[in-house]
């Protein structure tokens, strides 16, 4: 605030000192331009045309203080388009490298597809290496780089998501073609879809003999996903991750989607990223993955995770080679963490330790006060299920004994829906409910109702952890019932 006066030339004596009326206006002005960060573009794309209205040291002390937020965003403005077209809101964010998940049924080739892949596309002298797990990789491609996650499964993809982080930008639905869709594929489909992330569907081990894609791509389309060759949208690559056959297409598809979901992340930003994974080695101490999501990062930053923070000693990127700094959509390997972070946390950096110890006493205090109030509260219907008033949906993920009953509940539960009410099943599977049923139910705020089955007591504590409502029937009707109560619910909430 000092500085802005200083910069217009106004005399004070100290922070209470009254001014002139329109220096008010004046300062209001150079505050907003602030807050919009829409300022800094302009000014740096087109510096000659912008300076009658205010001194230049103003201009000066404005562009300093955004240049933690826009600098490179303004020169890539400027690059790519034409400065007098200057962005009207907020300056261009460079864009990024899109990252990917692999997840489908077992033995469907996720494993094989990712080795392919990290085979021939990452650069020689880190494959030749040891290729040290770190839970991700970056492939090379004539499209640009791409990330992929290297656990493959929905659990390691849920996981990262149910504690509110979001890694992946693309997943890869991998069906076998000799065995076409199971249960775990729907399961896949079901958390992509959750989670809102593009889908890409490669149907692999197209050498085999009896490889039937078509049946795939018609298996799909019973679950309303409609391949683009039958006029639908989901786009449907046949590889082999043994033969390598469909895989460069397969990656230029996932460059075209990443194209169109204009994925962007400012490496001058603040900082921010996603634990992927983390062990304790015993000779170098906790080794952490990060992905980089916004700013850079750098050896001697501090971390903050949780309630934890360290600083960085040393960073080795996932071919294993010593880095000093990493950029948005790059996963690092971080050594300097006293305590093993959990897959999914999130990551912000601080200053300095004295900022850090800070940072973590405050989550502390907000942890406890928000644990005191779960504990006087319950949650009105109005919270759990959105404003009144509006088409809702009850999210269900069901399970049953056996294909037949599923489908006897999905026959039911069909015609339930109503106007106002929407029933959403976002899974039906056959067997005991999963822990990755529970994460997806806390992801897409879903009840799971089961039939002929009950779930574990591990699964069931996690379901309590969560608020998760999972509910176990033996009579078909008691299921529809809850179905009904759920729908009322809806309808006419009861405070
Ligand atoms: P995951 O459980 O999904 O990770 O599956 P894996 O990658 O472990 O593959 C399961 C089995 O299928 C292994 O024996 C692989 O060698 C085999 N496999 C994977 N992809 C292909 C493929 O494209 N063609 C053929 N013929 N076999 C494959």
């Amino acid at each position: 605030m000092l500085e802005i006066l200083d910069g217009l030339g106004v005399s004070y004596k100290s922070v209470s000192s009254t001014i002139e009326e329109d220096t008010v206006e004046l300062i209001k002005q150079i505050l907003e331009e602030e807050a919009a960060g829409g300022a800094a573009a302009t000014t740096d794309a087109a510096p000659a045309q912008n300076q009658s209205a205010q001194p230049q040291s103003t201009q000066t002390a404005q562009t300093e203080a955004q240049s933690a937020a826009a600098p490179q965003s303004a020169a890539t403005a400027t690059a790519e388009r034409e400065p007098e077209v200057a962005a009207p809101a907020a300056p261009e964010t460079p864009h990024r490298a899109p990252v990917v998940t692999i997840m489908g049924h077992v033995d469907h080739g996720k494993t094989s597809l990712l080795d392919y892949i990290r085979k021939t596309k990452v650069a020689a002298k880190e494959a030749g290496g040891i290729t040290q797990h770190v839970g991700a990789f970056e492939a090379k491609t004539s499209k640009g780089k791409i990330v992929f996650i290297d656990t493959p499964g929905h659990e390691a993809f849920t996981t990262i998501r149910a504690r509110g982080a979001n890694v992946a930008d693309i997943a890869i639905i991998v069906i076998a073609a000799d065995d076409s869709l199971m249960p775990q594929t729907r399961e896949a489909i079901a958390h992509a879809q959750a989670a809102k992330v593009p889908m890409l569907i490669a149907i692999n081990k197209v050498d085999l003999p009896q490889a039937d894609p078509e049946r795939v791509k018609t298996d799909l389309t019973q679950l309303n996903l409609v391949p683009e060759e039958y006029g639908g949208d989901l786009v449907v690559v046949p590889v082999s991750a043994k033969t390598g056959e469909g895989v460069e297409d397969l990656l230029e598809y996932i460059s075209l989607t990443a194209e169109l979901e204009d994925l962007r992340a400012d490496p001058k930003g603040n900082f921010s990223g996603v634990i992927i994974e983390s062990r304790v080695d015993r000779q170098a101490g906790v080794l952490a993955t990060v992905m980089v999501q916004e700013g850079t990062l750098h050896v001697g930053d501090f971390l903050v995770v949780g309630e934890n923070y360290g600083k960085i000693k040393a960073m080795t990127d996932s071919g294993g080679g010593r880095i000093k700094e990493a950029g948005p959509s790059t996963p690092v390997q971080v050594l300097g963490f006293s305590e093993a972070p959990a897959s999914g946390e999130t990551v912000l950096s601080a200053k300095n330790e004295h900022a850090a110890r800070e940072v973590i006493a405050q989550r502390a205090s907000d942890r406890r006060d928000a644990e005191n109030a779960r504990v006087q509260r319950k949650r009105t219907l109005e919270e759990m299920m959105g404003p009144l008033g509006e088409t809702r949906t009850v999210n269900l993920i069901l399970r049953a004994d056996t294909q037949g009953s599923l489908e006897a509940i999905q026959g039911i539960l069909a015609k339930k829906e109503t106007e106002d009410v929407k029933l959403n099943v976002l899974l039906a599977g056959i067997g005991s409910p999963t822990e990755g049923d529970v994460l997806l139910a806390s992801t897409a705020e879903a009840t799971i109702l089961c039939f002929n089955v009950t779930a574990a007591g591990g699964v069931k504590k996690i379901a309590e952890n969560k608020d998760i409502e999972l509910k176990s029937f033996r009579i078909i009707y008691e299921l529809i019932d809850e179905v009904d109560r759920l729908i009322k619910g809806n309808l006419e909430p009861v405070f």
